[in-house]
């Protein structure tokens, strides 16, 4: 991460708004507790770093749930007030409190048992907070160590909605009785972040990229991966692609979670498994999904039809905290390609 794209950032996490968005997404705040509480075991008595602790939320559950010492840093002025949080909560003998980026901090230990983080952003990779994460894993991570969480995968799905494209795109053909064509231009060149019903989607989600926290290198947080839909009922067009991510908490670094594992099935096979969806399927998140509008009329594409596609991450040379999403795909009748921005 380039130094001039690091003010801005860090600035956006110092208010209280977003730590309460954060916060009031029970989705995500309890999987992280249900975690940390349901597996006492793990924290006793060790050494935690949490990397990037906002308001010191997970900091204070470690603590609770036994970690003889909390590292907590944060970058941004929130900092000062997780200090008073754990003072408060008089767990300022166990939790110590850094400002400053983990990559430039100095931490009290040379080593830790555990690392826990909420790095994950919009797409699951815009704001490029996971490099900072595996930084630290790489320097300060024991060898047999836990990430909390250990696995990240994406997914995308093909979507068709014609009451989404009204709403949204054909909107502006009619607004108070004009036609505003201009505010249409490049509409479909951004990524869109939307909570959508599950109705939108005209397949089932797929993986195509798996993120294994203890192993995957920064250089693979830039990737190229095929995939591959069916559609479910005959459709009109293909709208857009939807593009969500799902997490996952293990118990240990060795517990392997089958390539095409959903965080909604596989927390029932768990015995003390945790893991959310960001997906249309369960309760919505703060992340919402990322509608990928695709610019071309694609014509009908049939019951059972295969997309067969090819999809790039990559960081945008303007901000290396923003992604650029660079799909081609195939249907029966066509080839297209397109990029997104999430900027
Ligand atoms: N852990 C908190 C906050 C998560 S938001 C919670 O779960 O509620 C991510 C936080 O990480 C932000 O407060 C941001 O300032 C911080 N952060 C991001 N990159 C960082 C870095 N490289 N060094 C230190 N803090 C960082």
């Amino acid at each position: 991460v380039k130094r001039d794209d690091d003010s801005h950032y860090f600035h956006s996490y110092a208010g209280n708004d977003i730590h309460e968005t954060m916060l009031k997404d029970t989705v995500r705040t309890d999987a992280y507790r249900d975690f940390i509480y349901e597996n006492k075991h793990l924290f006793k008595d060790k050494v935690v770093l949490d990397v990037g602790c906002g308001t010191g939320v997970l900091s204070m559950f470690c603590a609770k749930a036994g970690a003889k010492k909390v590292i907590a840093v944060d970058n941004s002025a929130i900092i000062d007030k997780a200090r008073e949080n754990v003072f408060e909560n008089s767990l300022d003998g166990i939790i110590t409190c850094l400002h400053g980026k983990i990559e430039e901090v100095v931490l009290p230990v040379k080593q830790v048992d555990i690392i826990v983080s909420e790095w994950m952003g919009y797409l699951l990779l815009y704001e490029a907070m996971l490099d900072s994460v595996l930084y630290a894993r790489d320097k300060y991570l024991a060898p047999d160590g836990l990430m909390v969480p250990s696995e990240c995968k994406l997914l995308i799905a093909a979507m068709h909605d014609s009451e989404y494209i009204n709403e949204n795109v054909n909107f502006w053909n009619h607004v108070y009785g004009f036609s505003m064509s201009a505010m249409k231009e490049k509409i479909r060149e951004d990524v869109i972040v939307h909570s959508l019903e599950p109705k939108s989607l005209a397949s089932e989600p797929v993986v195509f990229y798996n993120l294994p926290l203890h192993t995957i290198k920064t250089s693979e947080l830039s990737f190229t991966n095929k995939f591959s839909l069916s559609v479910k009922d005959n459709i009109e067009s293909l709208d857009a692609f939807v593009i969500y991510f799902d997490t996952f908490f293990t118990t240990s670094r060795g517990e392997y979670i089958p390539e095409n594992a959903r965080a909604e099935t596989w927390k029932a096979t768990k015995d003390k498994g945790v893991a959310f969806t960001t997906g249309p399927f369960k309760t919505p998140t703060h992340w919402r999904q990322g509608v990928l509008l695709v610019e071309n009329k694609s014509g009908m594409l049939k019951s059972g039809e295969n997309i067969e596609g090819e999809i790039t991450y990559r960081k945008s040379n303007k901000n290396s905290r923003e992604v650029e999403v660079d799909i081609s795909w195939k249907t029966d009748e066509k080839k297209d390609q397109q990029l997104w921005y999430m900027r």
